[in-house]
């Protein structure tokens, strides 16, 4: 009998997708979606499907809605395999990636606080708020070397250095095609906060490596986002891989989910006698 008829040509040990929530709230059914398009994404193909919790924003991720993820996991019936990964345990990797791309001359040290930000008066809006009006990255030497010496500060991306060292990027995402990378249109964007010491960009794109992901799953709402992520993957020599953004889902009102929507959190929806299969069937 052929491949063919054992139907293993489908068999793709190297296809790897990932869930990888950020432990600030109970998830809703937009995170359902997300999950379970990766987790059938992988399962399909006989790959690998990882469990990333996205928790270096110390200020703001509770243990609790960690402990909420996993239950919601199981009760969906969505296994992975490998150990969970932890970004608070990834610090120095993330600080590591840092230090090449200052290396490399594409980061520099910014001091200006939000409203130093806000209040410079024409900063343009990109997909992430008031595009950095790169301040600081004017910054004469010895000014910049002082301020190091007693500040702690945050890094920037400095976008048109780090363009000018990969030239045009491209990236795939499965709905909407090829498109041109346009990391311009969301200005320098923070890789290192001075508070955590990384930011997601960074750690999302260097834990997608490490964990040979192929195929990231994500709302759409991250499809702006993507453009620096596969600028950041060519400045570090990652491979970038295949995105599929999804449709966002909507509540009672129209608008879309949010943690804050408490109704609609997985939690609530099965206290509610929701069950999973039914849960499955309406995304
Ligand atoms: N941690 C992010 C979130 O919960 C998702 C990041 C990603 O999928 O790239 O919104």
């Amino acid at each position: 009998m052929t491949a063919h008829h054992l139907g293993v040509e489908t068999v793709d040990k190297s296809v790897a997708s990932r869930f990888a929530p950020s432990p600030t709230g109970l998830l809703h059914r937009g995170h359902a979606l997300s999950a379970v398009t990766a987790w059938r994404l992988a399962r399909a193909a006989g790959g690998r499907f990882v469990l990333r919790i996205e928790d270096i924003d110390t200020t703001r991720c509770r243990p609790e809605f960690e402990a909420a993820i996993m239950e919601d996991m199981a009760w969906l019936g969505l296994d992975w395999d490998g150990p969970v990964w932890r970004q608070s345990e990834r610090g120095p990797v993330y600080a590591a990636a840092l230090d090449q791309l200052v290396a490399q001359g594409v980061a520099y040290p910014c001091f200006c606080t939000r409203s130093d930000i806000a209040a410079a008066a024409s900063a343009p809006h990109g997909p992430e708020g008031p595009v950095y009006p790169g301040t600081c990255r004017r910054l004469d030497p010895a000014t910049r070397a002082a301020r190091l010496a007693t500040e702690r500060p945050a890094w920037r991306l400095d976008v048109a250095a780090a363009l000018a060292i990969t030239g045009p990027l491209r990236w795939h995402d499965e709905r909407e095609g090829w498109q041109v990378a346009d990391a311009m249109a969301g200005g320098d964007i923070v890789i290192a906060r001075r508070d955590i010491g990384t930011a997601y960009a960074l750690a999302v794109v260097v834990d997608d490596a490490a964990q040979g992901i192929t195929d990231v799953v994500r709302g759409v709402d991250l499809f702006g986002a993507t453009h620096v992520q596969v600028l950041l993957q060519a400045l570090l020599g990652l491979p970038t891989p295949r995105y599929h953004h999804h449709r966002l889902l909507t509540g009672p009102d129209g608008r879309r989910l949010a943690k804050r929507d408490a109704g609609e959190t997985l939690a609530a929806l099965r206290a509610g006698g929701l069950t999973a299969a039914q849960l499955l069937a309406s995304l």
